[in-house]
């Protein structure tokens, strides 16, 4: 079994997390079943967000009695002191709860400080004082902010995009955390579906000892997949390495990731998922997408007033409209 350090918080889990995001859209008790299910299996670290709608009341009801046998990390994107507070409390009251092992600010558009102004840092470190939280963490998308976080040396714990598809400059911040004893947690080790070999992902991660990929699951299939990692960790064999560098060839750096941080649009289109159909149509079942109902979602592209909100708020600097534009033409030609 592949165990993960990590950082210097003293936290020691195997190698396959559990992302909380998806057991949003099914039901509390089909949630439960899943995390039960993943606890009783060996996997013992829950991520999760305050914003996840309903996660964390879903984590709180399936796994509360093995409160001391898991590990929590949730998150809060709070501007404001008071919200702070409002939302720490309220993710202690969902999860059932006195403390939450990692504390995360959710994707900030700048990394919190002592100082800054704003006392959002003053107010995280406050938390841990009073035993809310055990440790202080930060999500990004910004490679700067994750990096200004990396070398602050005031966060345990840094959650990034992290894959096979990775740039030189996001496997240095890697090994920047490793240096520094930061934990390093994964988000998006399949790149929002685009990656479609999980074991090649799963691979591929292990060879970063501080990185803990946490997989989203929202179907018992999936995470069969990963549970098999916990007592078969896939090696990287010649075979997954031909897999990554197909991968590699085909998606280049400029791909959308579905991360949807250029919503909301306000011609409503779905931009994470139109914005890279054609990857999509290519590398999923074509009857996913090639029907009526995205039929109509694409054509929406045609509303687009270039209003740059899309462009402005990528953290990729993907110019949006344009990837939008493309994927609609190519759509057109492949139907
Ligand atoms: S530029 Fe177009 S796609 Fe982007 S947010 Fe504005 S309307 Fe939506
Ligand atoms: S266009 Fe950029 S912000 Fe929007 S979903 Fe894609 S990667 Fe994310």
């Amino acid at each position: 079994m592949n165990q993960v350090v990590l950082g210097n918080t003293g936290i020691v889990v195997n190698k396959n997390g559990f992302g909380a995001l998806p057991i949003q859209r099914i039901s509390k008790e089909e949630a439960a079943i899943l995390l039960k299910k993943a606890y009783h299996s060996g996997i013992t670290f829950f991520d999760t967000a305050r914003f996840y709608t309903d996660s964390e009341e879903k984590i709180g009801y399936a796994l509360s009695d093995k409160r001391s046998e898991i590990y929590i990390a949730s998150k809060t994107m709070a501007i404001k002191v008071t919200e702070f507070w409002e939302q720490l409390k309220e993710s202690l009251k969902q999860l059932n709860t006195d403390y939450i092992d990692i504390y995360q600010f959710h994707n900030p558009a700048f990394c919190p400080k002592p100082g800054d102004g704003t006392g959002l840092y003053e107010a995280i470190l406050e938390a841990k004082d009073q035993g809310l939280i055990r440790h202080i963490g930060i999500t990004n998308h910004r490679l700067p902010v994750a990096i200004e976080a990396a070398e602050s040396g005031l966060y345990d714990t840094i959650q990034f995009p992290f894959s096979y598809l990775a740039t030189h400059e996001e496997i240095q911040l890697v090994k920047l955390c490793q240096e520094k004893g930061i934990g390093f947690i994964a988000m998006k080790a399949l790149s929002g579906g685009l990656i479609t070999n999980s074991a090649a992902a799963y691979a591929y991660l292990d060879q970063f000892e501080n990185v803990l990929p946490i997989w989203g699951v929202q179907k018992e299939k999936e995470l069969d997949e990963f549970i098999s990692y916990v007592d078969h960790p896939p090696i990287l064999t010649e075979e997954l390495k031909a897999v990554i560098e197909k991968d590699r060839m085909e998606l280049g750096k400029d791909f959308c990731r579905g991360c949807g941080y250029c919503l909301p649009c306000p011609a409503q289109i779905d931009i994470p998922t139109s914005a890279r159909m054609s990857l999509m149509i290519r590398r999923a079942p074509v009857s996913i997408y090639l029907n009526e109902d995205w039929k109509k979602k694409m054509k929406k592209i045609d509303d687009c007033i270039l209003c740059n909100h899309c462009k402005n708020h990528c953290p990729y600097g993907l110019d949006t409209p344009k990837l939008l534009k493309e994927n609609w033409v190519d759509y057109q030609k492949f139907m």
